[in-house]
């Protein structure tokens, strides 16, 4: 019996192993723990208990695991909210329309006479994401005091009140005025409503992202959102002529610059995934020139249970399409992958340093490049 337990043992750090972390090596107290439920699983039957089942051999998923599973099938569940009509309608009262496709024509005709010929789709993404940071949005380092107008610091964050959470505010930032005995103090509600956003029209990254989804979708581009582990997030959009997702940064009025973040701001990455009405990828390899490096820092989740996960957010969000539908976008989805695997296009040229935030900011958060 002992011998069977040491090997039932065995298997079951394995498996322990794979689910929690992929370099977590059990300690003393969880290998002795797992002989423990080994020992009860071979328990032998005693009379009045032999008709009953033996307790599975299951490990509960990880916390690591947990905190992944949620939060993308969360950033999933969002891709919804660009599709709503009233939402749209509210997003093309917004947009100058017409004076953005008046420059996207002038764009394609200059970039023709170049050589460079870019096509419409793309064309019209460059003057939307330069009128969205430089006209529309106002980013936010910090607010003047609401009673002495002078200058005021993050103190913390608070719940939301009820009205907050009607714009689909999770937290309340808190910034206090920095002048003895004045107590001013400003409430940062940060929304997640596109339709709130399209009135405050501030924010940092989340809101600019977020509420810039919404207008590629509007102007009739398809859209992604991508979300990165080292805390920023921008979109994708598809461009017809070139058959593939092309990178857009509206907080820094960046387009097809995937090396902007590792080159640019020297941003050490580890995971970038990327959500739209089609389905989840992970498309970290597209957007670093050193991928062992990258891999190197990828121990959050293991391999396989990511794609697993992803693969289910994919089929589920294509169930409804027709057969000939769910063929399109998995063609598209090997010429994708195989253009994952070489990385992203890339022509050494001095890349900037971050533009969005103040320099105080972008410093301690290690993007200045
Ligand atoms: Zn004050």
């Amino acid at each position: 019996m002992d011998e069977i337990v040491e090997r039932l043992s065995a298997i079951a750090i394995l498996h322990y192993e794979r689910r929690s972390h992929q370099t977590h090596v059990p300690t003393q107290e969880e290998v002795l723990c797992i002989q423990e439920i080994a020992t009860q699983v071979f328990r032998p039957p005693t009379s009045d208990a032999s008709s009953q089942p033996e307790p599975p051999l299951l490990l509960a998923p990880s916390a690591a695991f947990r905190e992944f599973e949620e939060l993308v099938w969360g950033l999933n569940r969002n891709m919804d909210v660009y599709e709503k009509h009233d939402l749209l309608d509210k997003a093309m009262d917004e947009i100058p329309i017409q004076e953005l496709h008046e420059k996207a024509e002038q764009l394609s005709a200059q970039s023709h006479k170049n050589h460079s010929s870019l096509a419409f789709e793309d064309a019209l993404a460059e003057p939307l994401v330069q009128w969205f940071k430089h006209t529309y949005m106002r980013w936010i380092n910090s607010f003047p005091c609401p009673i002495c107008s002078g200058p005021t610091t993050v103190i913390g964050a608070t719940p939301p009140t009820p009205e907050e959470r009607v714009g689909r505010a999770n937290r309340v930032e808190l910034h206090k005025c920095q002048t003895p005995n004045c107590g001013g103090l400003h409430r940062f509600p940060r929304y997640n409503d596109p339709a709130m956003l399209m009135k405050t029209r501030e924010g940092r990254c989340g809101e600019w992202a977020n509420l810039f989804t919404l207008f590629l979708r509007a102007v009739g581009l398809r859209a992604r959102y991508i979300w990165n582990r080292e805390d920023h997030v921008w979109n994708e959009y598809f461009s017809p002529t070139e058959q593939r997702w092309v990178h857009i940064d509206s907080c820094e009025a960046a387009r097809d610059k995937p090396t902007l973040y590792e080159r640019g701001w020297g941003k050490k990455m580890s995971y970038i995934f990327a959500f739209s009405v089609e389905g989840a990828l992970d498309v970290s390899r597209g957007y670093t020139l050193n991928w062992p490096a990258m891999e190197e820092r990828r121990n959050w989740v293991p391999i396989d249970e990511l794609q697993r996960v992803m693969q289910s957010i994919t089929s589920t969000r294509r169930a409804s399409l027709s057969s000939n539908q769910r063929a399109h976008l998995e063609a598209e989805d090997r010429v994708e992958n195989a253009r994952l695997q070489r990385g992203p296009d890339w022509t050494p040229s001095p890349e900037q340093g971050r533009q969005s935030g103040s320099t105080e900011w972008t410093h301690r958060r290690g993007e200045a490049g």
